[in-house]
């Protein structure tokens, strides 16, 4: 009986033996790094996004939800355009559905439009707004060219003015807010800033003037891949821009001064 006790012991301490090993393996497996929450969501398609029928449509995402990625990542984008963007697009169809503004083009809106109806100014605002983000940006860097090339030059000094301008401004902006580069009622080119959802279409406006560029600060628009790292937010939108959208902005924008 004795000498089954020993064999069985001495079995015993093998098995511990190896099942150490299989655990070394196992901690080795598991320090592999895990895939991220990001890859592990279903990432939908921008053209299966759809607002509710109503006077405003949605802009179609001129790029993929990875188009920007990594400078704004996939789910950013995703969550952006077809949630806060959506919402926006929505609440303000119904906002204006059987009022004086349900077939009035937009900029009429802002200038006729009541600042203290709170629902129609942030959400008439929020559609503008994101409305022309997804429109100015790009995956490949670009640089301004032709007209808005020459009158970046003439009115700011250079380029890197510009730049400076921009992102330091953005840099200042305190809480949720937006940059822009505006065509002002002279047919300037203005860098100015406003808060929440307001535009330089709007009554309030510091600064009045067609928007041709705008930089979104609220956090939804980059905390997920930045947290608190706003210059670098700043500084990967800025590598984005779609310079000859812009440009085509700016044409239209200034026959509109020219009109005046
Ligand atoms: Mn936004």
């Amino acid at each position: 009986m004795k000498k089954y006790i020993v064999h069985f012991s001495i079995l015993a301490s093998f098995f511990l033996l190896f099942s150490c090993n299989d655990n070394n393996k196992l901690t080795e497996v598991v320090e592999v790094p895990l895939p991220t929450k990001e890859e592990k969501i279903t990432i939908g398609s921008p053209n299966d996004v759809k607002a509710d029928p109503g006077s405003f449509e949605m802009t179609k995402l001129p790029y993929s939800y990875d188009g920007l990625a990594p400078a704004i990542r996939t789910l950013t984008l995703e969550t952006h355009y077809s949630k806060h963007y959506l919402t926006y697009t929505n609440n303000f169809n119904k906002e204006i559905a059987n009022t004086e503004f349900e077939n009035m083009p937009l900029e009429d809106i802002f200038k006729k439009m009541d600042l203290s109806n709170a629902k129609l100014r942030q959400n008439a605002g929020g559609y503008y707004n994101h409305t022309l983000y997804f429109n100015i940006l790009t995956p490949k860097e670009q640089t301004p060219k032709d007209t808005l090339a020459s009158a970046i030059d003439k009115e700011f000094g250079s380029f890197a003015n510009l730049t400076n301008q921009f992102k330091g401004q953005a840099t200042k902006q305190f809480g949720s807010g937006w940059v822009w580069l505006v065509v002002d009622r002279y047919g300037k080119l203005q860098v100015t800033t406003t808060e929440n959802q307001d535009n330089p279409l709007m009554k309030n406006a510091l600064i009045p003037g067609t928007p041709i560029l705008g930089i979104d600060l609220w956090e939804h628009a980059y905390y997920l891949d930045y947290q608190n790292r706003k210059g670098s937010y700043i500084d990967a939108f800025y590598e984005h821009i779609n310079w000859e959208k812009v440009n085509e902005y700016y044409i239209e924008a200034l026959k509109k001064v020219k009109k005046v």
